[in-house]
């Protein structure tokens, strides 16, 4: 088991990949060259790429010419980029943790970002929404989730996998998903399939809400109760006499109803709460 997680860095070092920083190595060249096809960057591009790890995407991404950001947990693997990459100008290797990586500490101008990154599948819902607190200024985001993860982010109403990920997603960010990715494409192999999502952060959100993180206690509190109608799990945010007014079929379940009957019940609530 153990000499499945080791792999050799191009500086002929051998690490360890750790578990714990969620490190499956990506190494199939197909795949790869495919990644980069889809993200297509262009010298004129500002891209943040979120654990580079041994620098699978980071090569190209670099040799776009493009300012590229890297932000890297763990130590050695920031070291090995940092001296793999000394002699590009554009390439800035950061050791920090992206979930308290503030991106303004970057040096933005007008360009939004473009963010990259084969996440760690343990903290990659963290990672997304903290990202989506500066979504004013990301233009994409292409990420390798599993693929349940994926799944979830683009379904729509009335699928099986729509649910909180996909409502407060979908409310900042118009969700894609591009292709799929075999555990086989890793150094040491997941054991849960992947895909690789683009989403693209809305100019401006098509709906919007009075107060978000109001209807994130909405969507919340609705699919902690998936089975039960909204009528009965949203009663303790809201009296049925003001349910009524909103012209909602408050028998349905959480999952039959979209992001603009949700942002309709937030607004009211907020606005009785005001
Ligand atoms: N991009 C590389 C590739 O495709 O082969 C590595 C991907 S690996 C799935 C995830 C990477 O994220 C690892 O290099 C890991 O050390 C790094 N990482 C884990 N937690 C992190 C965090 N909180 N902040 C930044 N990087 C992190």
């Amino acid at each position: 088991m153990a000499s499945n997680r080791a792999v050799t860095l191009s500086t002929g070092t051998t690490h360890q990949a750790r578990k714990r920083f969620g490190q499956n190595f990506l190494h199939d060249q197909q795949v790869i060259d495919r990644i980069i096809r889809e993200i297509a960057p262009s010298h004129d591009d500002h891209l943040l790429e979120i654990g580079p790890g041994q620098g699978a995407l980071t090569k190209q991404l670099a040799k776009s010419g493009a300012r590229l950001d890297c932000v890297e947990l763990d130590r050695d693997l920031a070291e090995h980029l940092r001296h793999q990459y000394r002699d590009y100008d554009n390439v800035h290797i950061h050791q920090q943790d992206i979930l308290k990586f503030d991106l303004n500490d970057l040096e933005l101008d007008d360009r939004r970002l473009r963010i990259i990154g084969n996440l760690p599948y343990n903290i990659s819902t963290p990672v997304l929404f903290h990202l989506l607190k500066f979504y004013e200024k990301i233009e994409d985001m292409s990420f390798m989730l599993q693929l349940e993860v994926v799944e979830r982010m683009a379904a729509d109403v009335g699928d099986k996998d729509y649910g909180r990920l996909s409502l407060m997603l979908q409310y900042f960010c118009r969700a894609e998903k591009l292709f799929n990715v075999p555990p086989q494409a890793f150094t040491p192999q997941p054991k849960v399939n992947s895909a690789i999502v683009r989403l693209t952060p809305y100019a401006e959100p098509p709906v919007k809400a009075k107060d978000v993180e109001c209807l994130k206690l909405v969507v919340r509190t609705a699919f902690n109760q998936r089975r039960k109608t909204l009528k009965n799990s949203l009663k303790t945010l809201i009296s049925e006499d003001a349910l009524a007014d909103l012209a909602i079929n408050m028998k349905l379940r959480p999952e039959n109803l979209g992001l603009t009957d949700y942002v309709k019940i937030s607004d009211a609530i907020s606005s009785l709460a005001n």
